[in-house]
This record gives structure tokens, sequence and C-alpha cells, in this order.
């Protein structure tokens, strides 16, 4: 809770900026700080932890050597580091103060800036990462899949960057319906295939079967492995989930800290939206790191889809990471493998589990989850819009929701509660969703009538 007295203190600051010196040398690795050991993963047949060399088919070594890294940071080298500045970080932290005096809030609410990234989401601090060091072993593709293009656009963006090829299998449905972030990717020189596709046998026996299949993401993943392991010097990259990912993402949050500091203020929450927990972990876990160290009181609360609700609702158990059950199995949150979330229009969300290294600290109480429902959140995102002047993602607005609905709850307590979340991404190739929004279309848990699924997505 901030002091009354500190009110014209720093923290009145509407914006807070950081220098080029700030953005981090190193990132923060939570593994050896969590509360219980994180479960390993297991072959599916033997059940047996899986040792490193399973994942040689299909990822870098270095990025293996992180995924399973104890040290308690990983250094970030500088030729990355150069490429982080370039692409937008530091980023900027905002006081909602607008915000604030719409709700009649005594609450201050800040947001850190991740939609200023080429791509207009946090998902490059990872696609960059991942493509600096494929290509310092001499990888010279990537291939991913992507459901309505925003990972598809990060990796499209971070392979070109370093010089590598990518090649992205697009869910056929998104691809037919959302042109933009299609040509983005193109644009910068990705190949883009629909899925299922004439490219992998698993996609043409389905192309057999059903010429006009509208495709998932299940299918495009396995159509991405297929493709990485049959293609010679080819990687596959993860946008969500796995630990080196949400490792790579804690540029955010430890720019935050720093911004905190400038702004003279300790949250008492910290905020996010979770699809797999990649922008929630790299915003929150430097200082839920604090937090088990015993130097900081401050709640986290992540924030899902009511209709995807694998952090309330799901069980904690081992599952596979995709529909098709091709990956080890994985000790998270999950609602199971075959889960078929309703077609919202936060596609980011839509996956049916939650990061194995949050789904602990969900288990240890360290976390706590929250759903939305998706007219509410699409209220939110429309409040914002009109107080600070920004168009927020779908997936992001899940975590405005959040904010405000504690902003709400500090008024009446009439506490000076200081809010922080992280503002994930902007919406502006996401105007399908706000069109049926503004119609009146939109219902609370995503069906509204004609199967589209608008978000930007994984
Ligand atoms: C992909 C995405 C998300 C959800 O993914 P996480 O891995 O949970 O962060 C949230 N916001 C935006 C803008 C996204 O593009």
């Amino acid at each position: 809770m901030q002091a009354i007295e500190n009110e014209t203190a720093a923290g009145d600051e509407v914006k807070i900026l950081l220098d080029m010196d700030d953005v981090p040398r190193a990132w923060y690795n939570i593994l050896p700080d969590l509360p219980a050991p994180l479960p390993p993963p297991l072959h599916p047949g033997t059940k047996q932890p899986v040792g490193p060399d399973a994942f040689e088919p299909i990822f870098p070594k270095e990025i293996i050597r992180q995924e399973m890294s104890g040290n308690a940071t990983e250094p970030i080298p500088e030729e990355l580091r150069e490429a982080y500045l370039r692409l937008g970080r530091p980023t900027p932290m905002y006081r909602a103060k607008r915000l604030e005096a719409f709700l009649k809030t005594p609450a201050r609410i800040y947001y850190k800036r991740e939609d200023l990234s080429p791509v207009g989401s946090h998902k490059p601090n990872t696609a960059i990462a991942q493509a600096y060091f494929a290509r310092r072993e001499g990888v010279e593709a990537y291939v991913t899949e992507t459901g309505a293009g925003q990972w598809g656009s990060a990796v499209a963006l971070a392979t070109n960057y370093f010089g590598m090829k990518a090649k992205v299998y697009m869910v056929r449905a998104s691809y037919d319906q959302k042109p933009y972030r299609k040509h983005l990717m193109r644009l910068f020189g990705a190949e883009v295939f629909p899925s299922p596709s004439g490219q992998t046998s698993f996609g043409r026996k389905l192309l057999e079967k059903n010429p006009d299949n509208p495709g998932s993401l299940g299918i495009a993943i396995s159509e991405a492995l297929e493709s990485t392991v049959t293609t010679p010097n080819t990687k596959y990259s993860i946008g969500s989930v796995l630990n080196h990912v949400l490792m790579h993402q804690t540029v955010i949050g430890l720019e935050a800290l720093k911004q905190f500091e400038v702004a003279d203020v300790e949250p008492d929450y910290m905020v996010g939206s979770v699809g797999g927990g990649s922008n929630f972990g790299g915003f929150a876990y430097p200082l839920i790191g604090e937090r088990l160290h015993g130097r900081s009181e401050t709640r986290f609360i992540a924030v899902e889809p009511e209709s995807v609700p694998s952090m309330t609702r799901g069980k904690y158990e081992y599952d596979f990471g995709d529909t098709a059950g091709l990956t080890p199995l994985i000790k998270m949150f999950t609602l199971g493998h075959d889960f078929m979330p309703s077609p919202i229009h936060a596609g980011g969300l839509r996956y049916h589990g939650s990061a194995p290294t949050l789904s602990v600290l969900l288990d240890a109480g360290i976390v706590e989850p929250r759903a939305v429902d998706q007219l509410t959140t699409f209220q939110a995102a429309e409040i914002f819009a009109k107080t600070e002047g920004l168009i927020p993602a779908p997936e992001t607005a899940h975590a405005i929701r959040g904010a405000i609905d504690l902003a709400l709850e500090a008024k009446r307590r009439n506490e000076e509660t200081v809010i922080a979340f992280n503002y994930s991404g902007h919406g502006l190739l996401d105007m399908e969703g706000y069109a049926q929004y503004l119609a009146g279309n939109l219902g609370n848990n995503g069906n509204d009538g004609n199967g589209h699924n608008g978000g930007n997505g994984h």
C-alpha cells in the first residue's frame, strides 16, 4: 500500500521511461527459485523422464540447455541486446490516470507497453532470442505454426533479422479470413502455408479426406513438427509455455522493476493475461522471485477467458502439449489436450494448458487465477480505448478487465492500491472482433454465431 503523503512524489508521472543502459544484460530464470521442483517431462510410452536428447531433432542445442538451466540468470549476448534496442526496448510504462479518473478509484494503475514492438506484441522478445541462438549454431530455417498470425509475425520478423528462413503453417480458416498478418509475414520473407497443406504427408492425408478442412492449431503444430524433422538444418520455434520462452520474456519484468523504482512505487498487484503464460510470466516472474525470497508482498493475478478455464477449472496433471499428442507429457493445469475451445476473439488465449512453471506457482498459491467473460472483457477494452486512447488486443483486454476489477474493489474498500498490468499487444489487426462487439453480436463466451475467431492469437 502506498502512503498518501507520497502523492506528489515521482509516482505521479504519467510516463516512466528508461535509458538504453537499462535493457537487461541477463534474463531471470525462475527454475531454481520455484517453491517445488519442476516435474520433468515424461515419455508418453515409458512414462520415464525424457532427457535433453529427446528434444535435439526439434530445438537448437543452446535452447535445450536454457530450457533445463538451473542458473539464477542467463546472459543476453550483446548482439541480441542490440536487437532488443532496435526493436523497441526498453518499453515505457504508463500510469493510467485517465482510466483511474473514469473509474473514480483511489487505486493507481500502471501498464507496461509491449504493444510497441514492430509486430505489436511481446512475442518478438523470445522469437528474436530463439533466432539469434539458432543462427549462431548454423541453423538455416525455423518452422512454426500460427493461429491468427501474431506468433508467425514475430518469427518472420526475427528470422529475417538474423538472416534465416522461416516456414509458417497457418490455420487455414485464419489464412482465408485474415489476410493482413499473412502479408506481413511474407513481407519479412517468410513462406506461409495454409494448414492442412500439401507440404507434409500428414496434411496431404487430411486434404485427401476433406479438401475443405479448415485446420486447427493442433494440425498446424503436427505439420510444423513433421516439416522440421524432415528438412535438413531446420528447427522448430515455439511461442509460449516452455521455460526458455518465459525466461526470454523476463526482459519485460526486469525493466518494470526499474520503472517501479523510478516511480517510487511497490505494486500491490501485478496482473497479466494468460494463454500459455509467456507474457504474464515475463512480466511477473522477476517480482515473484523477490516474493519467493521474502522480499515482496505483491500479489500476482493471472487472467484467463471463462471459456478456456485451464487455471481456474483445469486439473494439475500430466498431459500432451499439443492436440495431436506428439509432444512429451508435461505436468500443467490443463483442460485435456482434446479440449475444443469456443471460437472466442482472443485467439492467443485458446490453449488447453498453462506453462509448467506457472502451474507450480498456481499450485503453491503464489499466483492467483481469475476468469473473465468475453463481453465484459470487450467492455473493458472499450473503456480503455476511450480513456487511455489505445486499442488493445482482445488477449490484452483480459488483463485490463482484471486490473479494472481490482481497481473497483479498491474503490469499495477506499484503499490506495497500486495495480500494474502488462499491456501485451495492440488490437489494430483485430478489428473483426471489435466489429462484432460494436454490432452487439458478441456472446459472453465466444460463439458469435459465425464461427469467427478474430483474436490475433498464437
Ligand atoms: C499470444 C498473446 C497472448 C497470450 O500468450 P501468452 O503466451 O500467455 O502470453 C497475450 N497477448 C497477446 C497480445 C498475444 O499476442
